[in-house]
């Protein structure tokens, strides 16, 4: 039987949301465990498309922690988006600034390696919290190889199947604000454009997208994701359809012809933030996809993982400060990570219902992308 142990702080999960928590707790003294269920470096099924916004949260944190972001390789410089209709029209946007697209594998170890150089960061791989119950004063954690860890404060980033979400809150998978995507590294794709991303709304897939993300001039994270209501709904096979796709989609199949299809295919769940959760309560914050905080139009989550990890890490602070960990002081983190985020997520919501499904919209929408007040606005949808 191992001993059990008591921390100030267990954030549980350690992808970019649970690193990025770690790190911005760094100096405060606190003594924090981070717990892991795999074993870095691991990977995680996404597109790759890494926003300008995470080099933001880094060098809120720590300027030096953008700098060598911008360092790190592989990785593309993002400084463009194409957008392509049903009908095979398209449209070329300009973002104002420079996003990455970097492998998951690479991102994450990264963040990984940098957040375990704080020797107050006691850090366990491997390791998976089983079960969550309340103590007087705290939280109890009952792990995988048999631990009984105490803590004041856990900050649940265990992702889309958040076990501190499931025995925490009443939050449940809601398929109108949920999606499924799958994702595949494949070579040799014709015309590829290292800088710019590409995204198809493709006849018969909507509301949703395909996905071209260039990791190198000869390599792309490909990838295709719908909602998940129209997935039940239309008994949609991702995987099938994503194949579908790639085979005989004019426009998409042309560029597939001499494709090296190395990569496995991956799915995974994307739990939208296109409804508010209770994301905190007694004694836990929750951060990234365990808050349900991914773009429900472009289905981008890191950037918001980070910034709720950054944000529970000063909450956390103040929880210390004031030694109160009750629901009702806690409140104030749904606050700030909704005023930060529920009014783009509004305006995603927004898009993703009015194009979604109509497919004739779409086609116009594109087709008139070209007038300056809807050009303006298309930046928008991805950052
Ligand atoms: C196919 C697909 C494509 C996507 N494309 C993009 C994209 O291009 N750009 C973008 O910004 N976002 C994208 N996303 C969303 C993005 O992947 C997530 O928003 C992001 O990973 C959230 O980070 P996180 O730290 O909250 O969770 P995760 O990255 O999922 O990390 C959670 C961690 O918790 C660990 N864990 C889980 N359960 C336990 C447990 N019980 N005990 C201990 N540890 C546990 C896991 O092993 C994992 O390491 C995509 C998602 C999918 C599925």
């Amino acid at each position: 039987m191992l001993p059990n142990e008591t921390y100030d702080i267990v954030i549980v999960g350690a992808g970019p949301a649970g690193c990025t928590t770690a790190l911005a707790l760094k100096d405060t003294g606190l003594k924090v465990l981070m717990l892991e269920k795999a074993i870095f470096p691991r990977d995680k099924a996404c597109g790759d498309s890494v926003s300008w916004v995470v080099k933001k949260v880094l060098n809120e944190i720590n300027p030096d922690f953008a700098k060598e972001l911008n360092i790190l390789e592989p990785k593309t410089y993002i400084n463009k988006a194409r957008l392509y209709s049903p009908k095979n029209d398209n449209i070329d946007v300009s973002f104002s600034k420079i996003g990455y697209c970097i492998k998951r594998i690479d991102l994450d170890n990264w963040l990984f390696e940098k957040a375990c150089k704080n020797p107050l960061l006691t850090v366990r791989q491997n390791v998976s919290v089983k079960n969550v119950d309340y103590i007087h004063n705290g939280i109890k954690l009952t792990t995988s190889v048999g631990e009984t860890i105490y803590s004041k404060l856990v900050i649940g980033c265990d992702g889309a199947n958040s076990i501190i979400n499931r025995k925490l809150t009443n939050n449940k998978i809601d398929r109108k604000h949920h999606s499924g995507a799958v994702s595949q590294y494949i070579k040799n794709i014709k015309e590829l454009d290292s800088s710019k991303l590409e995204v198809y709304f493709v006849k018969n897939f909507l509301p949703g997208y395909f996905w071209i993300f260039p990791l190198s001039a000869t390599e792309a994270n490909v990838g295709f994701g719908m909602l998940s209501e129209t997935i039940s709904a239309q008994n949609i096979d991702l995987k099938k359809s994503f194949y579908q796709i790639i085979s005989s989609s004019p426009g998409v199949k042309e560029r597939f012809e001499n494709a090296d299809f190395n990569g496995e295919i991956r799915g995974f769940g994307l739990p939208l933030g296109s409804k508010k959760r209770k994301i905190s309560g007694n004694n836990f914050m929750l951060c990234g996809d365990a808050a349900s905080l991914i773009d429900p139009f472009t289905g981008e989550g890191i950037e918001r993982a980070m910034q709720s990890g950054k944000m529970a890490a000063e909450i956390a602070i103040k929880c210390f400060n004031e030694n109160n960990f009750s629901d009702n002081f806690l409140k104030q983190y749904d606050e700030i990570v909704y005023n930060k985020v529920w009014k783009t997520f509004k305006e995603h919501y927004w898009l993703q219902q009015i194009l979604g499904g109509r497919e004739w919209l779409v086609n116009l929408f594109i087709k008139f992308a070209n007038i300056p007040f809807i050009k303006k606005q298309i930046p928008k949808m991805f950052y």
